[in-house]
């Protein structure tokens, strides 16, 4: 059967192109180089959250279809990892270049079973995915180990040597990233992989799954789909799976550390977050207004661990700059996350949906506490089919309130004035979590106070971007452990050490 066409630029062509995608992948895991039908006869559905239709299928895998998929990655594991590393890029190179061909079609099925809209969000994911296999395709030459002078004729150098089989276990907010961020360096590196999608967004994957084996040995890059704790648990338990690279809640995040702690395997984990963005009164206003509505990700609903949801205006430029970021938000356009002139997509669920509401009701409740702007849902016959919620802001609820300590995962931010730099710095810094923290000033004394104060992994002044390929990325505190996306951090997480010491005074040698 042929794949849809790449090249469609109708919102009602792009989602039949996407279903007939969807429908060919439901039920299917991606095992030893072929899509195949699942050992578990169980499923569950595929919902387009923007529109509440199912549109598809996914394996409920278990304990079987994680042996099997384990089993492969482990036969193919030691051909992968003899490979020179200089062939292993050449092969990543090449999933970079099927992928990319393919982009947009994958692209258009992410926003299908997301909400996330095709042109604000999911094209431009599609393309950092085919960014950071080719930067780590780049880096496979690069797992080097280092010398240490010795004294007596003795010579000591390390080696970095591959792990295994890596368990990686993605999230539903950016999959097409996150499946990217962890098959990147685990594969560059010589590992071979078992990933499983999240249940809310099985499908994009399975594409891309299908694409990379069309480049890779069989085994190498292997597929399953299913809840959490029936198959993220089982993969995470494996007495083969080496290693776990996780991104998710920093609840999921804790389990997995103690299911890998009994077999003393390494954990890294990229977690949630409830980053604080500061506003000086000399900042440049009119970029922090912009760097504001981009740092609630308000074009990915506000479903980011980036997300800047706690946002600190000093009070000199507070009811200026709050009264811009309300007009800003009245610009964006929320609709059919297909469409074209779409800005601002569905949240992926009715449960998150749920979830959002709860904390905007509980801020309701709050006494002092005042909803600036949005707090509902679209007044919208065909919006109300699907999980859209207006972007949000909240003032006066006070530091010790859930909404503002919780990582809610919407388009939702609490805004509060400050007059004091060490008291706001100590208002940021008293979370659970500490991802990403973001100044805007032009006074570079106090960026440079903020950067040693703040307590976050992934600091940035005057912008609020999010992560890409070779930059290194991840959290602190609840929000994570090990890095992501440079080159460091894949020799550190996905290789170990092996020290060697030649001891050439050995007479006769
Ligand atoms: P959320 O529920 O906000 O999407 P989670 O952290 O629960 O975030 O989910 C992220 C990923 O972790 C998903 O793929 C999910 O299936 C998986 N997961 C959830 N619970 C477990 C668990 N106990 N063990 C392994 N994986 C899990
Ligand atoms: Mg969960």
């Amino acid at each position: 059967m042929m794949d849809a066409p790449a090249c469609v630029t109708d919102a009602a062509e792009r989602a039949r192109n996407a279903k007939v995608l969807a429908e060919r992948l439901s039920d299917h895991v991606v095992v030893a180089g072929k899509l195949v039908r699942a050992i578990s006869r169980a499923s569950f559905p595929v919902e387009n959250p923007a529109s509440g239709e199912i549109i598809g299928s996914a394996p409920r895998c278990g304990a079987e279809d994680v042996a099997h998929a384990v089993a492969a990655a482990s036969s193919a594991f030691p051909s992968w990892a003899a490979m020179p590393g200089r062939q292993r890029s050449a092969k990543l190179l090449e999933v970079a270049s099927r992928l990319e061909a393919e982009a947009e079609s994958i692209a258009c099925l992410s926003s299908l079973e997301t909400g996330n809209a095709i042109a604000t969000q999911t094209r431009g994911e599609a393309r950092t995915m085919v960014d950071i296999f080719r930067f780590f395709a780049g880096m496979a030459n690069e797992a080097k180990g280092k010398t240490v002078p010795l004294t007596d004729r003795r010579f000591l150098f390390t080696k970095r040597v591959p792990l295994g089989v890596v368990g990686a276990i993605i999230p539903w907010n950016a999959p097409l990233m996150q499946t990217a961020s962890k098959l990147g360096p685990a594969l560059a590196t010589g590992n071979t992989v078992v990933l499983k999608t999240a249940e809310q967004a099985p499908l994009a994957v399975m594409r891309i799954f299908e694409i990379l084996q069309e480049a890779l040995p069989p085994g190498v890059a292997n597929l399953i789909s299913g809840f959490g704790e029936e198959a993220g648990r089982p993969l995470t338990e494996h007495p083969a799976v080496r290693k776990v690279t996780f991104t998710g809640s920093s609840a999921v995040g804790a389990q997995i550390m103690h299911y890998a702690a009994d077999k003393i395997v390494p954990v890294t984990a990229e977690l949630g977050g409830k980053n604080p963005n500061i506003i000086m009164p000399d900042a440049d206003l009119d970029l922090a207004v912009a760097g504001i509505v981009q740092g609630m990700r308000l074009f990915r609903q506000g479903q980011s661990c980036t997300a800047g949801a706690r946002i600190f205006i000093h009070t000199a430029v507070y009811r200026e700059v709050l009264g811009q970021v309300v007009s800003e938000f009245g610009k964006g356009r929320m609709g059919n996350p297909l469409d074209e002139a779409t800005q601002i997509g569905s949240l992926i669920s009715a449960e998150q949906l749920a979830r959002v509401e709860r904390y905007v009701a509980m801020a309701r409740g709050t006494p002092g506490a005042r909803i600036v702007i949005g707090g509902e849902r679209p007044n919208d016959a065909v919006l109300r089919q699907g999980h859209f919620y207006l972007p949000t802001l909240i003032e006066g609820v006070p530091a010790s309130s859930p909404v503002c300590r919780d990582e809610i995962f919407g388009p939702v931010a609490t805004v509060t004035p400050w007059a004091d730099f060490d008291s706001v710095i100590k208002e940021a810094n008293d979370s659970r979590y500490g991802l990403a923290a973001v100044l805007w000033t032009r006074d570079l004394a106090r960026a440079m106070d903020f950067i040693d104060r703040i307590e976050a992994g992934f600091v940035q002044v005057n912008q609020f971007s999010v992560a890409e390929a070779g930059i290194e990325y991840g959290g602190v505190k609840l929000s994570g452990i090990g890095r992501e996306l440079s080159p460091e951090s894949m020799v550190e997480h996905f290789t170990w050490p092996k020290t060697v010491i030649i001891n050439y005074a050995t007479p006769g040698l």
